[in-house]
Formats: structure tokens, C-alpha cells, sequence
């Protein structure tokens, strides 16, 4: 492993299946959060280019979406291929550019390339209905219809997956795409669309446009009229303004956004297998992820002693760079992300929480903190409140079932939560308790391409992977005809 893959992948713009330059020359840097050495230069895409890459995707539809289904899905189970094939060197990609561990970037390689193999076999199941209407005398037909040019925006902290995630299902409906990968993490998405391009995507199906200016670009799409779709992923304060902006052109849209997940652990819970979970719930993608347990509610007869073992598990992590995979845990993404997490932990520790293990900064290069624990968190100190997207995992003892719901559902958020207790009847009921699109009941690992990936309240609109995923690209055309 080394820097060299940095130098396979194209860092312009990806338009109409070639690299090109920015309209005005602007380019950006990319960093390695565990170095902060720059590993590429790449452009970014100015208003204009935001249009060219609408009239190259616009240009690719019509062919597309009458491509056959079948054919499609063959396209699409080669990428899939390609992708598994080429695991190391994109998880290399990934590591550089996320700063995420070596096991967590080889993961999100798997996980990315499976949303390909489950679109390709969903790609051919775009069903329609017959049904006898009511009356009697007439037949209600519907067949099911790309929803058009697709305007894609993915946050940084799973460069490959946010992308297939999105890229999968949209090709299978027969929509082209504009994707805007977020500019902390741009080469991975890069180096997708040279790699669908030479599984044979067709020219202008896939646009990748890396910006510093999303505002602009993606406002400039958002406002073209050739756009019908914004499937969106990232933080509920943009996914806010995005609707807003899609509101212009009654865009149809798909928000998954920011969550506060709430990981509830009962009496009769088996602790060690609580705390296994939470290891996974709390640190794949070393806490940067939108389904991370943010808040642990765990009840009082086995606060203190969940606490200590979940420390344990927590304070063994090993912290460096991801290219080595021995380590554990990576930088969180930047210099800000440290300085937030850094901030949230010292104001509850003042607040009086416990810090069992972490609670610094490293002294070395690279954002880098320890994984943390704080214990005797005041539900009432503000902490909760904060997705907090890194190593730290707060602990709020709570007296029942009814006050951990209560403070579960405490949050606008609703996209992910865990409950581990011994009796399953019992977890299922509080799961459906909690007001939350994924429930993990004595699992710490919900994601699941199969799975629909959703969340309620103010973490977003819509379903990502399964079938519904698929629907989210299809429209519903009603055929009234007398037979
Ligand atoms: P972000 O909202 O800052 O950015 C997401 C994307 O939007 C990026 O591509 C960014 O460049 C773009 N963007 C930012 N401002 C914009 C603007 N004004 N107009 C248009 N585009 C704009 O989020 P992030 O920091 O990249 O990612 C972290 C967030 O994403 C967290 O809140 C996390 O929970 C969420 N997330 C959600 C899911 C999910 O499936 N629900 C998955 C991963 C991450």
C-alpha cells in the first residue's frame, strides 16, 4: 500500500464520460486526516459545469431508461464485480482520503459493492399492477417509470457506499445521474465512475462533480427544469435547505439525514453481548456514522457495570492510521470535527459526567481522539442533544423501560436505535416503542442492503436498499383504458 493509487484516479470533472477541467480552473485539496499531507489537487465545478453535467445526463436518458432492464442489470452486477475485484485498492482510496480504519474501509467496499449486485437483481423486478376496479366493469393498470435525471449528494463519511447506495438503484430504474460527492472525500467517487464507465456504463448515465461551491452547483441543478429527482444524504440542516431549494421545482425527493441514536440496554440484558454490540454500534467508521449509538440509556441496577466493561472494550482500541491494519480507530475527519467532539466532552465532564477512559486529543499528527466513555451523564447537560459523530460514548442511567423510551424519543431525530434485553418479546416491544425508521434488537450491525435504510422525524424522507429503494426512483403512471 502507498500514495500511488491517488495517481490512477482522474481529478477533474467526470462529464459525459471524460475528465474535464472546471469552466473557470478553480481546483481544491484533498487531505489525509491521520497526516494532513494534501493527496490531490481536484477541480471544482462551477455553475456552469453543474449545467453541462444536467445536459450530459439529460442527453444519456432517453437511451438509458429503453435500455433493457436485463441489460442494465448486467451492467450493473460487472460493477459490482469490478468493485470486489478491485476491493484493496479502493478501500486504500477511502482510507486516505476518510482517514477511517483499514477493517472499517475494506467493509464499506463490500457493503458499497453490494448495493450494486442488490440493484442488479432488483433492476428486473420494476412491477406494475392490474387490478379489477371496485365497480366491476373496468381494469386499473400501473406500470412503473424512471423518474428522470437525478441530481446525487453524498456526505463524506462513507465515500464509496453513499454513492452506490444512490447510483445502484437509480440506474436500475433507468435514471441518469449527477453525482456532487461531498468535497472532503471526492476521489473515491471518482474513481466509481471510471470504474461503472469500464463495466460499461454508458457515456453521460454517470456524472461525478466534485465542488467547493455546493451551494451554487447543486442550487444551479436544483433550478434546471431537465432535474426531476434529489436523493440527498447528509446533515438534516442542509437536507433542510435542499428542500427548500427543491420546493422551486416540486422535486422528487429522498432525505436521509442526521441522527441522535439511542442504544437502550435493560436489566436483564446479557452485558457482555450488550457491550459487543455497542462496540459495533458506536465504533464502525470510528463513531462517524449517521446510525452510530449517540446516547446510551442503560438501566440503573446495571449502569455502572455496563459502564466499566463497555470502558474496557473502549480504552483496549488501538488509534493510528488506517493504512495499517493493525489499528483500530482512525482520525475523526477534520481539525473542526476534533474540536467539536473535544468541546461536547469537556462541557459534560463540567457538567459532572464520569470519564471513564479517553476524553484527549492525542499529542501527534493528525485529528485524532481517544476513544471515550462518560458515565453519570445529566440527560439534562446538553450533550444529548449533539449527533456527536466520533469515538465518545455517553451513559444516561435511567429507573425503567418507560423513562427509557421517554428519553430515547427525546430528540427531532429518529433514524436509528438499539435495545438489548433478555427477553425478546420485551426488546421488541420497546423497539416498537421508539420512534425510529431502524431498530437493532440485541444487534449492534443493522446495515443490510436487503434492508430498507430510513429514518423518521427529522432524519429524513424516504428508504435506501430493499425494494423501496428502488421505488424511490420509479413513478407510478396509471393507464385508464377500456378493454
Ligand atoms: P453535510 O450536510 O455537511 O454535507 C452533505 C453533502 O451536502 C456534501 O456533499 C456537501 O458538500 C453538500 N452540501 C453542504 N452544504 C450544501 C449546500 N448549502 N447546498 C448544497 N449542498 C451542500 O453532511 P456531512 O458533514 O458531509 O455528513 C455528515 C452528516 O451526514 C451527518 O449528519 C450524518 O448523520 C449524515 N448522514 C446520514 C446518513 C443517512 O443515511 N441518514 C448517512 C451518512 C451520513
Amino acid at each position: 500500500m502507498g500514495a500511488d493509487v491517488v495517481a490512477t484516479v482522474g481529478t477533474d470533472l467526470y462529464i459525459g464520460g471524460r475528465f474535464v477541467a472546471a469552466s473557470d480552473g478553480e481546483r481544491f485539496d484533498v487531505d489525509d486526516p491521520a497526516t494532513g499531507r494534501t493527496l490531490a489537487s481536484v477541480a471544482s465545478a462551477s455553475e456552469e459545469d453543474a449545467i453541462a453535467a444536467v445536459s450530459a445526463a439529460t442527453d444519456a436518458a432517453a437511451a438509458w431508461r429503453s435500455t433493457p432492464a436485463r441489460a442494465r442489470s448486467e451492467i450493473l452486477r460487472r460493477s459490482f464485480e469490478a468493485m470486489i475485484a478491485r476491493r484493496d485498492e479502493i478501500a486504500e482510496l477511502i482510507v486516505l482520503e476518510s482517514g477511517k480504519s483499514w477493517s472499517d474501509a475494506t467493509g464499506e467496499v463490500t457493503y458499497a459493492a453490494e448495493f450494486l449486485r442488490w440493484f442488479a437483481e432488483e433492476a428486473v423486478r420494476a412491477e406494475g399492477t392490474i387490478l379489477p376496479a371496485p365497480a366491476g366493469d373496468k381494469r386499473i393498470l400501473t406500470v412503473r417509470q424512471p423518474v428522470g435525471v437525478s441530481v446525487l449528494v453524498t456526505p463524506w463519511n462513507f465515500p464509496a457506499a453513499m454513492g452506490t447506495r444512490k447510483i445502484g438503484p437509480a440506474l436500475a430504474a433507468g435514471c441518469t445521474v449527477v453525482l456532487k460527492p461531498a468535497s472532503d472525500t471526492p476521489l473515491t467517487a471518482l474513481l466509481l465512475g471510471q470504474l461503472l464507465s469500464e463495466a460499461g456504463v454508458p457515456s453521460g448515465v454517470v456524472n461525478v462533480l466534485p465542488s467547493r461551491r455546493s451551494g451554487a452547483t447543486v442550487g444551479t441543478m436544483l433550478r434546471d427544469p431537465r432535474v426531476r429527482k434529489l436523493s440527498f444524504t447528509g446533515s438534516t440542516e442542509v437536507g433542510r435547505l435542499l428542500l427548500e431549494q427543491a420546493a422551486g421545482q416540486i422535486l422528487n425527493c429522498s432525505m436521509e439525514l442526521g441522527g441522535n441514536a439511542p442504544f437502550v440496554v435493560l436489566d436483564d440484558a446479557d452485558l457482555d453481548a450488550a457491550v459487543e454490540g455497542a462496540m459495533v454500534a458506536k465504533m464502525r467508521n470510528g463513531g462517524e456514522s449517521c446510525i452510530a449509538a449517540n446516547r446510551f440509556i442503560v438501566q440503573a441496577g446495571v449502569a455502572d457495570a455496563f459502564a466499566a466493561k463497555l470502558a474496557a472494550a473502549m480504552g483496549s482500541l488501538t488509534l493510528g492510521p488506517g493504512l495499517d491494519p493493525a489499528n483500530d480507530v482512525g482520525p475523526v475527519i477534520n481539525e473542526a470535527a476534533r474540536e467539536e467532539i473535544a468541546a461536547l466532552v469537556s462541557a459534560s465532564a463540567s457538567a459532572g459526567s464520569r470519564v471513564l477512559t479517553g476524553g484527549q486529543a492525542p499529542a501527534r499528527p493528525g485529528w485524532f481522539y481517544e476513544p471515550t466513555v462518560l458515565s453519570r451523564v445529566d440527560p439534562e447537560d446538553g450533550l444529548l442533544d449533539h449527533e456527536i459523530f466520533g469515538p465518545v460514548a455517553p451513559i444516561v442511567s435511567v429507573a425503567d423501560e418507560d423513562e427509557a423510551v421517554a428519553i430515547a424519543n427525546d430528540t427531532e431525530f429518529g433514524l436509528a436505535a438499539y435495545v438489548y434485553s433478555g427477553d425478546l418479546a420485551r426488546g421488541l416491544r420497546v423497539g416498537e416503542a421508539i420512534e425510529a425508521g431502524i431498530i437493532g434488537v440485541n444487534r449492534g450491525f443493522v446495515s443490510d442492503p436487503a434492508a430498507p435504510f430510513g429514518g423518521m422525524k427529522q432524519s429524513g424522507l424516504g428508504r435506501e436498499g430493499a425494494h423501496d429503494g428502488l421505488l424511490e426512483f420509479l413513478e407510478t403512471k396509471y393507464l385508464a383504458a377500456d378493454w
